[in-house]
């Protein structure tokens, strides 16, 4: 599969782009495929860790009910715990209100070695506080170029980026919500204010094309992940999360002494 053609330029219609792929793959064949691509991919991020040199930074942006959390399970349990991070951005508190943006942020992002998981991210100072008119398009802009500098600076240290937007439908999302509703096991998961925010679907969908068109870049790279099959979005994340690690090569370190003449004798 090419993990690349999902990704978006600098125009993004997301009514234009996917919601439903499959990629013309059963249900079964697909989770059989993400199994076998977590057994590369957790080689790769042993040598990412053993090498201690470059870092992943993965956004996960989404619509409520998108798959955040579901894309969390079940692709990075694929990999061992010890090397990934995920962070979950909630709404800013008072002490991070006292501060610009991305200053909650920066301290959650990877060290040499890891793996770190946004579940949503800055890119909700660019979302939800559009749709409540919280901030003005002028101030919108400026943030889109604080957010590429930001990108850019991580980018200089060795962090690769890849921004995944779930595209799901309306109709899904209905689904999903309505299921959160009558699944005692997913009633915690309900939050009334979802509907409001669900209500105010074309503004979330081009407050999402501004911010997505805007801060595309190569440094960091948005790519639009269709995500009403949960299968074929943890397929699809999965692929891209392999080739990405293989486009870095980490490299296991050398030994820093010679280890030719030495062995470990019995006590
Ligand atoms: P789920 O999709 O499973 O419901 P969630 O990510 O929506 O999970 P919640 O605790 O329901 O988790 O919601 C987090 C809320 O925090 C979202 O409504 C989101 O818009 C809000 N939020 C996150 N960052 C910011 C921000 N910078 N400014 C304003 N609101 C934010
Ligand atoms: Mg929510």
């Amino acid at each position: 599969m090419d993990s690349k053609r999902y990704r978006v330029g600098k125009k993004v219609n997301l009514s234009k782009l996917p919601t439903d792929d499959t990629g013309k793959l059963s249900r079964e064949d697909s989770e059989a495929e993400t199994l076998e691509i977590g057994l590369e991919l957790a080689k790769l991020q042993d040598r990412l860790y053993a090498e201690s040199k470059q870092s992943l930074l993965v956004v996960l942006q989404a619509r409520d009910a998108g798959g955040k959390d579901g894309t969390v399970k079940h692709v990075f349990e694929l990999i061992n715990p010890q090397g990934v991070i995920v962070t979950n951005f909630k709404v800013p508190n008072e002490e991070d209100l006292k501060h610009d943006f991305l200053w909650r942020i920066h301290p959650h992002t990877p060290a040499a070695g890891m793996i770190a998981v946004f579940n949503r991210s800055y890119y909700e100072d660019v979302l939800v506080t559009r749709v409540h008119d919280l901030i003005s398009d002028k101030e919108a802009e400026q943030r889109f170029k604080h957010i590429r500098h930001f990108e850019d600076l991580l980018a200089s240290r060795g962090t690769r980026i890849l921004k995944l937007y779930l595209h799901i439908s309306s109709e899904e999302q209905r689904e999903r919500l309505q299921e959160r509703l009558d699944d005692p096991e997913k009633n915690w998961k309900f939050n009334p204010s979802d509907l409001k925010e669900r209500a105010r679907w074309p503004e979330y969908t081009s407050a999402y094309e501004d911010a997505l068109s805007a801060t595309s870049t190569d440094a960091a790279p948005w790519y639009v992940i269709p995500a009403d099959h949960k299968w074929y979005r943890n397929r699809v994340i999965a692929t891209l999360l392999l080739d990405t690690l293989r486009e870095m090569n980490p490299q296991y370190p050398e030994p820093e002494f010679d280890l030719t003449n030495v062995a470990v004798g019995a006590i």
